[in-house]
């Protein structure tokens, strides 16, 4: 499915177990960002085939899919989960084709979280137990009640090209465990991973209908058809904030539920009480991870004055010597962003920086590459210091390899800091002063809080975010809340 050589691939809609095309023959390029080069072709849904896809899914709800035991249905999702890494090179050299990163990077996390996400959610919805209460009735007999759990339907799955993969199984792992059956938008960015899924679902056995996926853009595209498709009953979400601005207005028809996990602007507080090497490794990684394409990296990072110079120093040496290169290379630790367009966005924050009158500690450009590499979306690791708060750069998500960093006097100060912001993703505190921690913990407005450490990830706990970065909570048994209608049977006895 993947092109190799210089062979340009097409990837398709998978709808009923089948892979086609769309009947318009609309179609898009598809990007290898560490080249700029187009690699694959994509068919671009219209209404016709995400109509398709719909239906197929609603169907499925009531044929063989809906019939399975639990068992039944959790053994498929291990032959699923078994089935991504049996197929682990091809899944690797699909996300890296699609967004540039390095291999190392993916190896370590994309892949193997894109298969572990249909293993825990299999083992979750085993063991779920439900509620019941004997209630007491005026003769004195009573009733028995208690709740059960009954998939919602049909879920629209809207993804973004960050970590393609690894998100979307995120959400179709706990839909399918659940008993729903799914239609899936990738990134009109990264296709890839989304359409090889489809043949791990018929090698596993999957009846046709129960995973679909249908390619292209959103507004006007495949993702507006969709979330305004009336045979989808819920809409899970991840992306940008205005993004699901659009998409809450499209579920308010029908009263569909959404589940948003939405951008964010994530501050960093370092203490100077912290292990510093600890400090300056975690903020590396939460900061340039992914190019910055990471939504619960940092972007604001906040430094108690006496240790401010010497993280500084610290911070930029790494960022110095981090090596964009080839994604295979054994020695890459820095990829491109994923395409021209979020580049030019990104140095557009880097030009805003310098009028602004920030102060340029490392980076703000475009790297010199090799040849070949050289139309590639690649852009310097940059840090500034010395802007206002009211930046628009210390504002706005940037989503790059980039950061503020701005001293602090105060605890206080550093939670009013780390608090002012319409976002509420997530937030990382460095210190080894474990009551400070907890303390300054229980103050951050994010629906995740690191303390020294960062992407540590359990996927039993809640995952979401507060204000603006998102609506609901997905992981462990939070997912069961929305991929799962609960009702109540209430037995006179
Ligand atoms: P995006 O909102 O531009 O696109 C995400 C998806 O939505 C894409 O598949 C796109 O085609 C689709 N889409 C766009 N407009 C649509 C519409 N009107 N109707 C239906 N679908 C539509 O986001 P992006 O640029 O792909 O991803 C980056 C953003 O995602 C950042 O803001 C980042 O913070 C956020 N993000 C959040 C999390 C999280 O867990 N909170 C995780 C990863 C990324």
């Amino acid at each position: 499915m993947i092109a190799s050589g210089n062979e340009i691939a097409t990837i398709r809609h998978f709808i009923n177990g089948k892979y086609a095309g769309s009947a318009d023959g609309r179609m898009f390029d598809v990007f290898d960002p560490s080249t700029g080069k187009v690699y694959a072709r994509a068919h671009e849904a219209g209404r016709e085939e995400v109509d398709a896809a719909v239906q197929a899914a609603r169907r499925a709800l009531t044929g063989p899919w809906g019939k399975l035991s639990i068992e039944d249905r959790t053994r498929l999702l291990y032959q699923v989960a078994d089935g991504i890494n049996a197929r682990f090179e091809d899944f690797l050299q699909a996300e890296c084709l699609d967004t540039g990163k390095p291999w190392s990077l993916a190896r370590q996390v994309d892949i193997p979280r894109g298969a572990a996400n249909f293993k825990v959610f299999a083992d979750i919805i085993k063991n779920v137990p439900c509620e019941s209460f004997m209630t007491s009735t005026p003769d004195g007999r009573g009733a028995l009640n208690y709740a059960i759990r009954s998939p919602k339907g049909v879920v629209a799955v809207i993804c973004p090209w960050n970590l393609p993969l690894l998100l979307m199984t995120w959400k179709v792992g706990p839909a399918l465990a659940c008993g729903n059956t799914v239609v899936v938008k990738p990134s009109e960015e990264t296709p890839a991973t989304a359409a090889l899924l489809g043949e791990v679902m018929n090698a596993a056995g999957v009846p046709a209908g129960v995973f679909n996926v249908v390619h292209g853009g959103g507004h006007g595209s495949a993702g507006q058809f969709l979330t305004e498709h009336p045979g989808i009953s819920a809409i899970t979400f991840t992306g940008e904030t205005s993004t699901g601005t659009q998409i809450m207005q499209a579920a308010a028809v029908g009263i569909r539920d959404v589940s948003f996990e939405l951008g964010g602007k994530n501050a960093g507080l370092v203490f100077a009480d912290c292990e510093m090497d600890k400090a300056i490794e975690g903020c590396l990684r939460s900061v340039f991870s992914n190019c910055g394409q990471v939504c619960l990296g940092t972007e604001r990072l906040y430094v108690e004055r006496p240790v401010f110079r010497e993280f500084v120093e610290r911070l930029k040496d790494g960022a110095r010597k981090l090596k964009p290169g080839r994604p295979e290379a054994a020695e890459t630790d820095f990829g491109p962003m994923v395409s021209r367009q979020q580049r030019d966005k990104v140095l557009g924050y880097y030009k805003k920086a310098k009028v602004e009158g920030a102060t340029l500690v490392t980076g703000g450009g475009i790297p010199e590459m090799p040849v070949d590499l050289r139309d590639g979306f690649w852009i310097e690791p940059t840090l500034w210091t010395g802007l206002p708060e009211s930046s628009a750069v210390i504002r706005e998500e940037i989503f790059g390899p980039c950061c503020h960093i701005q001293p602090f006097d105060s605890e206080a100060e550093a939670v009013a800091l780390a608090n002012d912001t319409r976002y509420g993703l997530a937030a990382t505190i460095w210190t080894e002063n474990a009551s400070r921690a907890h303390r300054v913990a229980a103050q951050m407005e994010t629906g995740i809080t690191w303390v020294n450490c960062w992407f540590l990830r359990d996927l039993r706990t809640p995952f979401g975010g507060a204000k603006q970065s998102g609506i609901g909570r997905e992981g462990g048994v939070h997912s069961l809340e929305f991929y799962t209608e609960l009702r109540n049977v209430c037995v006179k006895l």
